[in-house]
């Protein structure tokens, strides 16, 4: 509890202490009055001050008004029907704080539950000086700094080995429970918890721009993007409030003046007071204003506890809606570490030839660039090579020693207009020119991830109507690659833009109403990724484009999420509108019970309390994702 929580608890218990034994103390006339008053302001004098404060600003209609308005009335009424019944205006106004404390509490407890699931933010970083390790805030170092990370302590900041080797557990933001072991020169990033040895690390970015500060600003934003639901319940509150303040004005005003001018009977106006009363204290919309972001943001938590980043609610309801998957190929469904199978025709030593294809390579983050400096195996002098150019798509070409040397497929040697010879074999094919004649090529292969094909079952199972691969990889490897997995279709041999066309093709193929995922590495497909419905990005450790370009991020790599992060997103969503028809069903019963005389004040407020806490609790239920 805050201490802001613990000081209403005590005013709630103060007032309602006071409140009760006044029911034992027989007193009447003004100091009645005094007495009740007492109560009645140590429980109600923030919401008089924020309904006096709404009036100044011409901001009349909100809660706080409600609740002043309803409880000055009450006390009105009494004073002018002399019955000395101000019980009911100080215990409305207690039961309306105890449920404005359970709400505050519920919420607290929801964001500190989904802080401590993501337990990756770091207090401190070491950094050594005069030879001694002093603890510094991560925010002041600077970039470049060396810091040291003890075992047992979280990498506060992105960086690379200089020093040390040891096993990193990255559960925390990817969910993964194996180790990954680093050594000295390997790149590492923050969040992660250094399990055995002592590691001296070169920071490469500042803490704000570290992976860890760019994933809590993720889930802590998430929350701000609204989405349809809640714009609905904003705009609802707007014009809800208000008309049941004019209802209540009317239902005090009208049937008096009509029985009295039109029927000749008594107006009877204390009667109808109380009821127009009793239906503002009914109309309190709070249940609904809280249960509904809160619904998101506790499905955004457990998304982000499986390993799913939902960037807001509004991307959590389109998830819900999706009926067609689009998968990228290489890193997506494969795992996007290509094998060395052989080198065919080379002109040269096969040694010599992957020396020029790892050289040409050096700059590029494609996972087949970094798997042929792989296989190459030595220390790569980058000063060896200059005018670097990626065709992404198609390969790269560079000068290495100042000989031209292009690496690619068959678009990229038909564009160079270099004769190529064609590979039989079934894998990705690096074509080699060297100096404009062709030098060879390279047979590399890639594996499909040990999920890809329950990942797609998974998402038939849970009704997805088509799976569809788009690649820009060879025909015969991206087939081979569909049939294994059951993906209905595929389209292979497409640049970047022709994904783009593709999945435009396939957004005006279906109807509004069903949403397009596209899932992908964020290699050469960024712009996919912004243009379908929603953008899924794999590969989620480290690479940066894919964090922005995406709107729903997984941390592990884990096809299998994709399934997952739409079952959360319905589940969510299911909750969310099971509250807004609860909450409004109950309400506008209560407010016809009340215009009746049916209601009284007492059950109006248990009503309203009754339905937020039920609301919230329900809204509480999307924090639990782990069985779906
Ligand atoms: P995918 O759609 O499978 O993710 P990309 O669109 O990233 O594939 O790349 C398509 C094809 O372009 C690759 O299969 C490869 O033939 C070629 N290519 C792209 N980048 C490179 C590179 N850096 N080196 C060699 N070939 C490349
Ligand atoms: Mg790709």
């Amino acid at each position: 509890m805050s201490r802001k929580q613990k000081k209403m608890l005590i005013r709630v218990l103060i007032a309602a202490v006071l409140l009760i034994a006044l029911q034992f103390i027989p007193t009447d006339g003004a100091l009645r009055l005094i007495l009740y008053l007492i109560p009645y302001l140590v429980i109600g004098y923030d919401i008089l001050l924020k309904a006096l404060k709404g009036i100044k600003n011409c901001q009349v209609f909100d809660e706080s008004f409600l609740m002043a308005v309803a409880t000055i009335g009450a006390i009105a009424l009494a004073l002018h029907e002399q019955s000395g019944d101000y019980t009911e205006a100080v215990a409305v106004m207690l039961f309306y704080q105890i449920g404005e404390l359970f709400q505050s509490y519920a919420v607290g407890k929801s964001r500190r539950n989904i802080s401590d699931l993501m337990d990756i933010r770091p207090d401190y970083a070491n950094v050594e000086r005069d030879g001694r390790l002093e603890q510094v805030d991560p925010d002041e170092v600077e970039i470049g700094t060396v810091i040291v990370v003890q075992p047992g302590e979280k990498v506060p900041i992105d960086g690379i080995v200089l020093e040390g080797a040891s096993s990193l557990n990255t559960s925390a933001l990817t969910g993964e429970s194996l180790p990954r072991d680093v050594k000295e020169g390997d790149e590492i990033i923050s969040g992660c918890i250094n399990m055995s040895g002592l590691l001296k690390i070169r920071t490469t970015k500042e803490f704000g721009e570290s992976t860890v500060s760019k994933i809590l600003d993720l889930v802590e934003n998430a929350s701000s993007r609204k989405s349809k639901s809640e714009e609905f319940i904003a705009k609802f509150a707007r014009v809800y409030t208000p008309a049941v303040c004019y209802a209540a004005l009317a239902l005090a005003v009208l049937p008096p003046l009509v029985r009295m001018l039109g029927l000749g009977l008594p107006a009877d106006w204390d009667n109808w007071i109380g009821r127009a009363l009793t239906f503002l204290v009914i109309s309190c919309p709070c249940a609904l204003v809280i249960s509904i972001p809160l619904s998101f943001f506790a499905g955004i938590g457990g998304a982000s506890a499986a390993g799913v980043l939902v960037k807001g609610s509004n991307y959590m309801e389109t998830l819900s809606k999706t009926k067609v998957v689009v998968f990228d190929k290489t890193g997506t469904l494969t795992r996007g570490v290509f094998e060395v199978n052989g080198i065919h025709h080379s002109e040269l030593e096969d040694e010599k030839l992957l020396e020029y294809a790892a050289l040409a390579e050096s700059a590029s983050s494609h996972p087949i660039s970094k798997s042929i400096q792989k296989a190459y195996g030595k220390e790569i002098d980058r000063s060896r090579v200059t005018d670097i150019r990626e065709i992404s798509g198609g390969g790269v070409t560079a000068k290495v020693d100042g000989i031209e040397v292009a690496a690619g497929n068959d678009k990229l040697m038909k564009q160079l207009g270099i004769e190529y010879i064609s590979c039989r074999s079934v894998g990705t094919i690096v074509h080699m020119a060297i100096n404009g004649s062709y030098a060879g090529h390279i047979v590399i292969s890639d594996v499909v991830k040990p999920h890809s094909r329950e990942a797609v079952q998974a998402l038939k199972a849970a009704g997805i109507r088509k799976t569809v691969m788009l690649t820009g990889d060879r025909r015969q490897v991206a087939e081979k690659v569909a049939a294994d997995l059951g993906v209905d279709e595929v389209c292979s041999e497409l640049l970047p833009a022709d994904k783009v066309e593709k999945v435009e093709e396939l957004i005006q193929k279906k109807s509004e109403k069903e949403k397009l995922a596209f899932v992908g590495d964020g290699i050469n497909d960024a712009p996919v990724l912004s243009r379908a419905d929603i953008g899924i990005a794999m590969g989620a450790m480290g690479s940066d484009a894919a964090i922005e370009a995406a709107d729903v991020v997984l941390m592990d790599d884990d096809p299998l999420k994709i399934a997952k992060a739409i079952k959360i997103s319905r589940k969510c969503l299911r909750i969310v509108y099971q509250n807004i028809v609860f909450a409004i069903g109950i309400k506008l019963l209560f407010l016809a019970l009340g215009a009746l005389g049916i209601a009284n004040m007492w059950m109006a407020i248990f009503a309203d309390v009754g339905v937020m806490i039920i609301a919230v609790l329900n809204a509480i239920r999307a924090l639990f994702v782990k069985k779906l």
